[in-house]
Protein backbone atom coordinates (compact mmCIF):
# COMPACT_ATOMS: atom_id res chain seq x y z
CA UNK A 1 0.00 0.00 0.00
CA UNK A 2 3.06 2.20 0.32
CA UNK A 3 4.42 2.13 -2.98
CA UNK A 4 5.28 5.32 -4.31
CA UNK A 5 4.32 4.40 -8.52
CA UNK A 6 5.76 6.22 -11.45
CA UNK A 7 3.80 8.71 -13.31
CA UNK A 8 3.58 9.34 -16.79
CA UNK A 9 1.81 12.10 -17.74
CA UNK A 10 2.13 11.28 -21.67
CA UNK A 11 0.49 7.55 -21.37
CA UNK A 12 -3.29 7.16 -22.69
CA UNK A 13 -5.61 6.59 -20.10
CA UNK A 14 -8.18 5.13 -21.53
CA UNK A 15 -5.70 1.87 -23.08
CA UNK A 16 -6.57 -1.35 -21.53
CA UNK A 17 -2.86 -1.41 -20.64
CA UNK A 18 -2.24 1.60 -19.25
CA UNK A 19 -4.97 0.96 -16.74
CA UNK A 20 -3.67 -2.56 -16.06
CA UNK A 21 -0.67 -0.64 -14.64
CA UNK A 22 -2.97 1.58 -12.88
CA UNK A 23 -4.21 -1.55 -11.62
CA UNK A 24 -1.72 -3.11 -9.94
CA UNK A 25 -0.12 0.40 -8.56
CA UNK A 26 2.93 0.67 -10.57
CA UNK A 27 0.95 3.72 -12.53
CA UNK A 28 -0.21 6.75 -10.89
CA UNK A 29 -2.75 8.91 -12.03
CA UNK A 30 -2.00 12.53 -12.79
CA UNK A 31 -4.87 14.83 -12.39
CA UNK A 32 -4.87 15.58 -16.01
CA UNK A 33 -5.40 11.61 -16.43
CA UNK A 34 -8.34 11.70 -13.68
CA UNK A 35 -10.25 14.67 -15.59
CA UNK A 36 -9.95 13.08 -18.64
CA UNK A 37 -11.18 9.10 -17.66
CA UNK A 38 -14.09 11.49 -15.87
CA UNK A 39 -14.65 12.68 -18.77
CA UNK A 40 -14.59 10.57 -21.14
CA UNK A 41 -14.76 6.81 -19.82
CA UNK A 42 -18.11 5.21 -20.20
CA UNK A 43 -19.32 4.58 -16.75
CA UNK A 44 -19.15 0.61 -17.04
CA UNK A 45 -15.97 0.77 -17.82
CA UNK A 46 -14.83 3.21 -15.54
CA UNK A 47 -16.92 0.15 -12.69
CA UNK A 48 -14.83 -2.33 -14.29
CA UNK A 49 -11.33 -0.92 -13.50
CA UNK A 50 -12.10 0.36 -10.37
CA UNK A 51 -13.49 -2.89 -9.38
CA UNK A 52 -9.89 -4.56 -10.55
CA UNK A 53 -7.98 -2.15 -8.71
CA UNK A 54 -10.46 -3.33 -5.40
CA UNK A 55 -10.07 -6.87 -5.80
CA UNK A 56 -6.01 -6.57 -6.32
CA UNK A 57 -6.01 -4.83 -3.10
CA UNK A 58 -8.62 -6.69 -1.23
CA UNK A 59 -9.17 -9.87 -3.04
CA UNK A 60 -12.43 -11.12 -4.68
CA UNK A 61 -13.76 -12.90 -1.15
CA UNK A 62 -14.24 -10.44 1.60
CA UNK A 63 -16.21 -7.30 1.76
CA UNK A 64 -16.71 -5.76 5.19
CA UNK A 65 -18.67 -3.48 7.68
CA UNK A 66 -18.57 -1.98 10.74
CA UNK A 67 -20.77 -1.61 14.09
CA UNK A 68 -20.78 1.59 15.34
CA UNK A 69 -22.88 4.71 15.99
CA UNK A 70 -22.72 8.18 14.86
CA UNK A 71 -23.15 10.24 18.25
CA UNK A 72 -23.46 13.88 17.56
CA UNK A 73 -22.80 15.61 21.30
CA UNK A 74 -24.13 18.95 20.10
CA UNK A 75 -26.14 20.80 17.07
CA UNK A 76 -24.84 24.25 18.55
CA UNK A 77 -22.33 25.65 15.98
CA UNK A 78 -20.67 28.88 15.02
CA UNK A 79 -20.10 28.22 11.87
CA UNK A 80 -22.76 29.10 9.05
CA UNK A 81 -21.96 26.20 6.19
CA UNK A 82 -24.45 26.81 3.57
CA UNK A 83 -25.37 23.42 3.19
CA UNK A 84 -26.00 22.20 6.60
CA UNK A 85 -29.57 22.38 8.44
CA UNK A 86 -27.87 20.68 11.26
CA UNK A 87 -26.63 23.58 12.67
CA UNK A 88 -28.18 26.04 15.74
CA UNK A 89 -26.95 29.09 17.12
CA UNK A 90 -27.66 27.37 20.63
CA UNK A 91 -31.07 30.13 21.14
CA UNK A 92 -33.34 27.76 19.49
CA UNK A 93 -35.62 25.48 21.15
CA UNK A 94 -34.38 22.48 19.61
CA UNK A 95 -30.93 23.70 19.92
CA UNK A 96 -28.97 20.87 22.26
CA UNK A 97 -25.95 19.57 23.84
CA UNK A 98 -26.31 15.92 25.35
CA UNK A 99 -26.03 14.87 28.78
CA UNK A 100 -22.78 13.02 29.46
CA UNK A 101 -25.44 10.40 30.53
CA UNK A 102 -27.18 10.34 27.54
CA UNK A 103 -24.09 9.74 25.56
CA UNK A 104 -23.44 6.98 27.51
CA UNK A 105 -26.76 5.44 27.10
CA UNK A 106 -26.23 5.53 23.15
CA UNK A 107 -22.90 3.58 23.65
CA UNK A 108 -24.52 1.30 26.10
CA UNK A 109 -27.28 0.15 23.86
CA UNK A 110 -24.15 0.04 20.75
CA UNK A 111 -22.51 -2.07 23.04
CA UNK A 112 -25.74 -4.53 23.17
CA UNK A 113 -25.83 -5.11 20.12
CA UNK A 114 -22.87 -6.03 19.37
CA UNK A 115 -20.84 -2.41 18.00
CA UNK A 116 -17.37 -1.93 18.56
CA UNK A 117 -16.95 1.77 18.00
CA UNK A 118 -18.42 5.24 17.98
CA UNK A 119 -18.26 7.82 15.84
CA UNK A 120 -19.08 11.40 18.03
CA UNK A 121 -18.46 14.58 16.05
CA UNK A 122 -20.64 17.51 16.64
CA UNK A 123 -20.93 21.59 16.11
CA UNK A 124 -18.72 23.78 17.01
CA UNK A 125 -20.08 24.54 20.57
CA UNK A 126 -18.11 27.74 22.11
CA UNK A 127 -19.70 26.90 25.50
CA UNK A 128 -17.97 23.71 25.97
CA UNK A 129 -14.62 23.78 27.37
CA UNK A 130 -11.32 21.47 26.99
CA UNK A 131 -12.28 19.92 30.46
CA UNK A 132 -16.01 19.03 28.89
CA UNK A 133 -14.20 16.70 26.45
CA UNK A 134 -11.61 15.43 28.49
CA UNK A 135 -14.50 14.47 31.49
CA UNK A 136 -16.38 12.95 28.60
CA UNK A 137 -13.58 11.02 26.73
CA UNK A 138 -12.51 9.61 30.21
CA UNK A 139 -15.84 8.74 31.05
CA UNK A 140 -16.81 6.96 28.67
CA UNK A 141 -13.01 4.93 28.64
CA UNK A 142 -13.70 3.68 32.02
CA UNK A 143 -17.06 2.98 31.41
CA UNK A 144 -16.46 0.93 27.75
CA UNK A 145 -12.94 0.06 27.44
CA UNK A 146 -13.24 -2.09 24.47
CA UNK A 147 -15.22 0.71 22.29
CA UNK A 148 -13.13 2.50 19.74
CA UNK A 149 -13.54 6.40 20.45
CA UNK A 150 -13.35 8.09 16.49
CA UNK A 151 -14.51 11.76 17.33
CA UNK A 152 -13.56 14.86 16.66
CA UNK A 153 -13.24 16.69 12.99
CA UNK A 154 -10.80 18.58 11.96
CA UNK A 155 -13.08 21.76 12.14
CA UNK A 156 -13.44 21.05 15.81
CA UNK A 157 -10.05 20.52 16.09
CA UNK A 158 -9.61 24.20 14.43
CA UNK A 159 -11.93 25.75 16.50
CA UNK A 160 -10.79 24.16 20.02
CA UNK A 161 -7.69 26.31 19.06
CA UNK A 162 -9.61 28.93 18.24
CA UNK A 163 -11.81 28.60 22.02
CA UNK A 164 -9.28 27.16 23.63
CA UNK A 165 -6.43 29.12 22.58
CA UNK A 166 -3.31 26.74 23.44
CA UNK A 167 0.34 27.41 23.80
CA UNK A 168 2.54 27.25 20.47
CA UNK A 169 4.07 28.71 17.79
CA UNK A 170 2.58 27.10 14.95
CA UNK A 171 -0.88 26.04 14.22
CA UNK A 172 0.80 22.25 14.26
CA UNK A 173 2.08 22.87 18.14
CA UNK A 174 -1.01 24.48 19.17
CA UNK A 175 -3.07 21.19 17.70
CA UNK A 176 -0.30 19.20 19.40
CA UNK A 177 -1.36 20.47 23.18
CA UNK A 178 -4.90 20.11 22.60
CA UNK A 179 -4.77 16.63 20.88
CA UNK A 180 -2.21 14.90 23.67
CA UNK A 181 -5.06 16.32 26.01
CA UNK A 182 -7.94 14.21 24.34
CA UNK A 183 -5.25 11.20 23.40
CA UNK A 184 -4.39 10.74 26.67
CA UNK A 185 -8.20 10.89 27.60
CA UNK A 186 -9.30 8.33 24.97
CA UNK A 187 -9.59 9.61 21.72
CA UNK A 188 -8.61 6.53 19.38
CA UNK A 189 -9.34 8.09 15.61
CA UNK A 190 -10.25 11.31 13.93
CA UNK A 191 -13.01 10.80 11.17
CA UNK A 192 -12.89 13.01 7.77
CA UNK A 193 -15.62 15.36 8.39
CA UNK A 194 -15.81 18.87 6.73
CA UNK A 195 -13.45 17.95 4.14
CA UNK A 196 -16.32 18.94 1.84
CA UNK A 197 -14.16 20.25 -1.03
CA UNK A 198 -10.85 21.89 -0.42
CA UNK A 199 -10.40 24.75 -3.18
CA UNK A 200 -10.71 27.64 -1.29
CA UNK A 201 -13.33 29.37 -4.18
CA UNK A 202 -15.71 26.31 -3.09
CA UNK A 203 -14.82 26.39 0.62
CA UNK A 204 -15.30 30.40 0.74
CA UNK A 205 -18.79 30.33 -0.67
CA UNK A 206 -20.16 26.91 0.95
CA UNK A 207 -18.15 26.48 4.01
CA UNK A 208 -18.33 29.56 6.19
CA UNK A 209 -16.51 29.74 9.25
CA UNK A 210 -15.31 26.69 8.56
CA UNK A 211 -11.35 26.18 8.58
CA UNK A 212 -9.73 26.20 5.42
CA UNK A 213 -7.99 23.12 3.38
CA UNK A 214 -4.55 23.22 4.88
CA UNK A 215 -5.77 23.54 8.55
CA UNK A 216 -7.80 20.18 7.81
CA UNK A 217 -4.69 18.58 6.56
CA UNK A 218 -2.75 19.80 9.17
CA UNK A 219 -5.20 18.81 12.08
CA UNK A 220 -4.90 15.13 10.38
CA UNK A 221 -0.68 14.84 10.29
CA UNK A 222 -0.91 15.77 13.70
CA UNK A 223 -3.04 13.02 14.26
CA UNK A 224 -0.82 11.05 12.17
CA UNK A 225 2.02 11.87 14.10
CA UNK A 226 0.42 10.81 16.85
CA UNK A 227 -0.26 7.62 15.61
CA UNK A 228 -3.99 7.93 14.67
CA UNK A 229 -5.74 6.81 11.84
CA UNK A 230 -8.09 9.16 10.45
CA UNK A 231 -9.87 9.00 7.36
CA UNK A 232 -11.24 11.91 4.30
CA UNK A 233 -14.37 12.30 3.26
CA UNK A 234 -15.74 14.44 0.15
CA UNK A 235 -18.73 16.10 -0.67
CA UNK A 236 -19.57 17.00 -3.66
CA UNK A 237 -22.30 17.62 -6.52
CA UNK A 238 -23.07 21.07 -5.31
CA UNK A 239 -21.24 24.08 -7.12
CA UNK A 240 -18.13 22.62 -7.18
CA UNK A 241 -16.23 21.53 -11.06
CA UNK A 242 -14.80 17.99 -11.36
CA UNK A 243 -11.80 19.22 -11.73
CA UNK A 244 -12.37 20.62 -7.78
CA UNK A 245 -13.10 17.03 -6.88
CA UNK A 246 -10.07 15.90 -8.30
CA UNK A 247 -7.35 18.69 -6.73
CA UNK A 248 -9.25 17.07 -3.79
CA UNK A 249 -8.44 13.73 -3.91
CA UNK A 250 -5.08 14.68 -4.91
CA UNK A 251 -4.36 16.99 -1.44
CA UNK A 252 -5.48 14.05 -0.02
CA UNK A 253 -2.43 11.42 -1.74
CA UNK A 254 0.25 13.82 -1.30
CA UNK A 255 -0.69 14.41 2.21
CA UNK A 256 -0.70 10.62 2.41
CA UNK A 257 2.41 10.23 0.90
CA UNK A 258 3.95 12.84 3.44
CA UNK A 259 2.37 11.25 6.42
CA UNK A 260 3.46 7.93 5.68
CA UNK A 261 7.58 8.71 4.61
CA UNK A 262 7.56 10.78 7.56
CA UNK A 263 5.71 8.78 10.29
CA UNK A 264 5.08 5.47 9.50
CA UNK A 265 8.07 3.90 10.55
CA UNK A 266 7.43 5.37 14.29
CA UNK A 267 4.28 4.24 14.50
CA UNK A 268 2.32 7.29 13.33
CA UNK A 269 -1.20 6.80 11.72
CA UNK A 270 -2.50 7.61 8.61
CA UNK A 271 -5.62 8.20 6.00
CA UNK A 272 -7.43 4.61 6.08
CA UNK A 273 -10.58 5.10 4.24
CA UNK A 274 -11.84 8.03 1.62
CA UNK A 275 -15.79 8.25 1.36
CA UNK A 276 -17.62 10.41 -0.82
CA UNK A 277 -21.01 11.19 -0.77
CA UNK A 278 -23.43 13.70 -3.00
CA UNK A 279 -24.54 17.34 -1.09
CA UNK A 280 -28.15 16.45 -0.28
CA UNK A 281 -29.97 19.75 -0.33
CA UNK A 282 -33.09 19.98 1.74
CA UNK A 283 -33.48 22.84 4.48
CA UNK A 284 -30.29 24.22 2.94
CA UNK A 285 -29.52 27.62 2.19
CA UNK A 286 -27.42 25.98 -0.59
CA UNK A 287 -30.20 24.18 -1.84
CA UNK A 288 -32.13 27.19 -2.71
CA UNK A 289 -29.57 27.81 -5.45
CA UNK A 290 -31.78 26.76 -8.61
CA UNK A 291 -29.98 24.12 -10.41
CA UNK A 292 -28.02 25.11 -13.55
CA UNK A 293 -30.21 25.09 -16.20
CA UNK A 294 -33.18 26.08 -14.23
CA UNK A 295 -32.33 29.59 -13.51
CA UNK A 296 -33.16 32.70 -15.44
CA UNK A 297 -30.72 33.48 -18.31
CA UNK A 298 -29.16 29.55 -17.56
CA UNK A 299 -27.73 28.50 -20.85
CA UNK A 300 -27.52 24.88 -21.09
CA UNK A 301 -25.67 24.62 -23.99
CA UNK A 302 -22.45 26.82 -21.92
CA UNK A 303 -20.52 24.94 -19.30
CA UNK A 304 -21.61 25.13 -15.89
CA UNK A 305 -19.77 27.57 -13.54
CA UNK A 306 -18.21 25.59 -11.48
CA UNK A 307 -16.22 24.01 -14.49
CA UNK A 308 -14.99 27.06 -15.38
CA UNK A 309 -13.65 28.16 -12.14
CA UNK A 310 -12.35 25.05 -10.82
CA UNK A 311 -8.61 24.29 -11.64
CA UNK A 312 -6.44 21.05 -11.33
CA UNK A 313 -4.30 23.28 -9.00
CA UNK A 314 -7.06 24.78 -6.61
CA UNK A 315 -6.70 28.32 -7.69
CA UNK A 316 -9.56 28.51 -9.40
CA UNK A 317 -11.30 31.92 -8.91
CA UNK A 318 -14.81 32.88 -8.62
CA UNK A 319 -14.86 35.98 -11.02
CA UNK A 320 -13.99 33.88 -13.68
CA UNK A 321 -18.11 33.66 -14.15
CA UNK A 322 -20.84 35.65 -12.97
CA UNK A 323 -23.12 32.95 -11.64
CA UNK A 324 -20.50 30.92 -9.98
CA UNK A 325 -22.02 30.06 -6.56
CA UNK A 326 -25.32 30.48 -7.63
CA UNK A 327 -25.86 27.51 -9.35
CA UNK A 328 -25.55 24.28 -8.19
CA UNK A 329 -25.41 21.13 -10.33
CA UNK A 330 -26.65 18.28 -7.90
CA UNK A 331 -24.96 14.67 -8.63
CA UNK A 332 -27.29 11.45 -8.75
CA UNK A 333 -26.57 7.52 -8.53
CA UNK A 334 -24.65 7.55 -11.82
CA UNK A 335 -22.32 10.52 -11.05
CA UNK A 336 -21.70 9.12 -7.38
CA UNK A 337 -20.57 5.78 -8.88
CA UNK A 338 -18.37 7.80 -11.65
CA UNK A 339 -17.18 9.67 -8.78
CA UNK A 340 -16.62 6.79 -6.10
CA UNK A 341 -14.67 4.49 -8.85
CA UNK A 342 -12.47 7.55 -9.95
CA UNK A 343 -11.64 7.89 -6.47
CA UNK A 344 -10.20 4.09 -6.17
CA UNK A 345 -8.13 4.58 -9.40
CA UNK A 346 -6.90 7.96 -8.09
CA UNK A 347 -5.87 7.20 -4.80
CA UNK A 348 -3.46 4.75 -4.50
CA UNK A 349 -2.11 5.01 -1.29
CA UNK A 350 -5.89 4.89 0.55
CA UNK A 351 -6.47 1.60 2.01
CA UNK A 352 -10.47 1.20 2.29
CA UNK A 353 -13.06 3.07 -0.02
CA UNK A 354 -16.17 3.38 1.31
CA UNK A 355 -19.51 2.81 -0.34
CA UNK A 356 -22.21 5.46 0.85
CA UNK A 357 -25.12 3.94 1.22
CA UNK A 358 -26.25 6.15 3.87
CA UNK A 359 -27.12 9.13 1.41
CA UNK A 360 -27.73 6.90 -1.46
CA UNK A 361 -29.80 4.27 -0.58
CA UNK A 362 -29.10 0.70 0.04
CA UNK A 363 -29.16 -0.72 -3.80
CA UNK A 364 -27.08 2.03 -5.07
CA UNK A 365 -24.38 1.41 -1.88
CA UNK A 366 -24.83 -2.34 -3.11
CA UNK A 367 -23.90 -1.25 -6.43
CA UNK A 368 -20.82 0.83 -5.12
CA UNK A 369 -19.39 -2.86 -4.17
CA UNK A 370 -18.76 -2.81 -8.17
CA UNK A 371 -17.24 0.47 -8.20
CA UNK A 372 -14.56 0.26 -6.25
CA UNK A 373 -15.67 0.14 -2.79
CA UNK A 374 -14.30 -2.47 -0.38
CA UNK A 375 -16.55 -1.46 2.80
CA UNK A 376 -20.41 -0.56 3.29
CA UNK A 377 -19.52 1.67 6.75
CA UNK A 378 -21.58 1.24 9.46
CA UNK A 379 -25.00 -0.07 10.39
CA UNK A 380 -26.96 2.88 11.19
CA UNK A 381 -28.28 3.04 14.84
CA UNK A 382 -28.93 7.43 14.25
CA UNK A 383 -27.84 9.65 11.70
CA UNK A 384 -28.90 13.11 12.71
CA UNK A 385 -26.90 15.86 10.13
CA UNK A 386 -27.18 14.68 6.50
CA UNK A 387 -31.21 13.72 7.49
CA UNK A 388 -31.55 16.71 8.38
CA UNK A 389 -30.78 18.30 4.83
CA UNK A 390 -32.22 15.39 2.87
CA UNK A 391 -33.01 11.38 2.99
CA UNK A 392 -30.87 8.99 4.71
CA UNK A 393 -31.48 5.07 5.73
CA UNK A 394 -31.13 3.01 8.56
CA UNK A 395 -29.56 -0.69 7.79
CA UNK A 396 -29.22 -3.54 10.54
CA UNK A 397 -26.74 -5.52 10.47
CA UNK A 398 -28.56 -8.55 9.11
CA UNK A 399 -29.61 -6.59 5.85
CA UNK A 400 -25.90 -4.86 5.87
CA UNK A 401 -24.77 -8.70 5.36
CA UNK A 402 -26.98 -9.37 3.03
CA UNK A 403 -26.17 -6.52 0.50
CA UNK A 404 -22.50 -7.53 0.94
CA UNK A 405 -24.12 -11.28 0.27
CA UNK A 406 -25.64 -10.31 -2.70
CA UNK A 407 -23.31 -8.33 -4.35
CA UNK A 408 -20.95 -11.89 -4.77
CA UNK A 409 -18.84 -11.00 -1.42
CA UNK A 410 -18.97 -12.90 1.74
CA UNK A 411 -19.60 -10.18 4.47
CA UNK A 412 -17.25 -9.61 7.31
CA UNK A 413 -17.45 -7.17 10.68
CA UNK A 414 -14.47 -5.28 11.15
CA UNK A 415 -12.86 -3.11 13.82
CA UNK A 416 -11.47 0.71 13.11
CA UNK A 417 -8.09 -0.52 11.47
CA UNK A 418 -9.85 -2.67 9.05
CA UNK A 419 -8.87 -6.05 11.18
CA UNK A 420 -11.33 -8.57 10.29
CA UNK A 421 -13.80 -9.35 13.38
CA UNK A 422 -16.29 -12.07 11.95
CA UNK A 423 -16.31 -13.75 8.82
CA UNK A 424 -19.76 -14.96 8.31
CA UNK A 425 -19.70 -17.86 6.26
CA UNK A 426 -21.55 -20.26 8.17
CA UNK A 427 -25.33 -20.61 8.58
CA UNK A 428 -24.98 -18.47 12.17
CA UNK A 429 -23.72 -15.34 10.04
CA UNK A 430 -26.49 -12.47 11.05
CA UNK A 431 -28.65 -12.77 7.43
CA UNK A 432 -28.39 -16.29 6.89
CA UNK A 433 -30.33 -16.48 10.38
CA UNK A 434 -33.19 -14.45 9.17
CA UNK A 435 -36.80 -16.28 8.38
CA UNK A 436 -38.82 -13.57 7.65
CA UNK A 437 -37.15 -10.96 6.06
CA UNK A 438 -40.43 -9.03 5.65
CA UNK A 439 -39.48 -7.57 9.48
CA UNK A 440 -35.95 -6.54 7.89
CA UNK A 441 -36.77 -3.18 6.60
CA UNK A 442 -34.38 -0.52 5.43
CA UNK A 443 -35.36 2.73 7.88
CA UNK A 444 -35.72 6.25 5.99
CA UNK A 445 -34.70 9.10 7.70
CA UNK A 446 -36.16 12.69 6.71
CA UNK A 447 -36.57 15.54 8.83
CA UNK A 448 -38.45 18.44 7.43
CA UNK A 449 -37.75 22.00 8.42
CA UNK A 450 -40.56 22.17 10.89
CA UNK A 451 -39.33 18.71 12.05
CA UNK A 452 -36.40 20.08 13.77
CA UNK A 453 -33.18 17.78 13.93
CA UNK A 454 -32.82 14.11 15.25
CA UNK A 455 -34.64 11.29 14.55
CA UNK A 456 -37.54 8.75 15.61
CA UNK A 457 -39.73 11.55 14.71
CA UNK A 458 -42.95 10.98 12.76
CA UNK A 459 -41.12 11.67 9.21
CA UNK A 460 -39.10 8.20 9.89
CA UNK A 461 -40.26 5.96 7.40
CA UNK A 462 -39.65 2.47 6.59
CA UNK A 463 -38.85 1.30 2.98
CA UNK A 464 -39.33 -2.28 1.35
CA UNK A 465 -35.64 -3.81 0.41
CA UNK A 466 -36.47 -6.55 -1.55
CA UNK A 467 -34.96 -9.12 -0.57
CA UNK A 468 -34.85 -13.00 -1.74
CA UNK A 469 -33.12 -15.96 -0.31
CA UNK A 470 -30.40 -17.72 -2.03
S1 LIG B 1 -21.55 21.48 8.71
FE1 LIG B 1 -20.72 21.30 10.79
S2 LIG B 1 -19.39 23.11 10.99
FE2 LIG B 1 -20.78 23.54 9.27
S3 LIG B 1 -22.53 24.63 10.19
FE3 LIG B 1 -23.05 22.43 10.14
S4 LIG B 1 -22.49 21.68 12.16
FE4 LIG B 1 -21.41 23.64 11.86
Amino acid sequence: MAQIATIRPDADVLDAAVLEDVVTGSLRLTPEQALRIHREMPIQELGHWADARCRHLHGDRIRTYVVDRNINYTNVCTAKCTFCAFRRTGHEDDAYTLEYEEILQKIQELVDIGGTQILMQGGMNPELPLDWYVELLSSITDRFPQVHVHAFSPPEFIEFIDFFDPPGATLADKLRGVMKTLVDAGLQSVPGGGGEIFADAVRRKIGLGKCDAESWLTVMRVAHEFGLNTSATMMFGHIEGVADRIHHMELVRRWQDESISDFALDGGGRYMAFISWPFQRENTPLGRCAEWGEGSGDDMDAPFPGDVVARLDGTGDKRDHPKYGRRIRMAGASEYLRNQALSRLYLDNIYSIGASWVTMGPHIGQAALAWGANDMGSVMMEENVVSAAGTTYCLGEPLLCHLIRTAGFTPAQRDNAYRMLKLHERPQSPDLMVDDWSSQRADRLHVQNDAGCGTGGDNDQAVELTVQRN
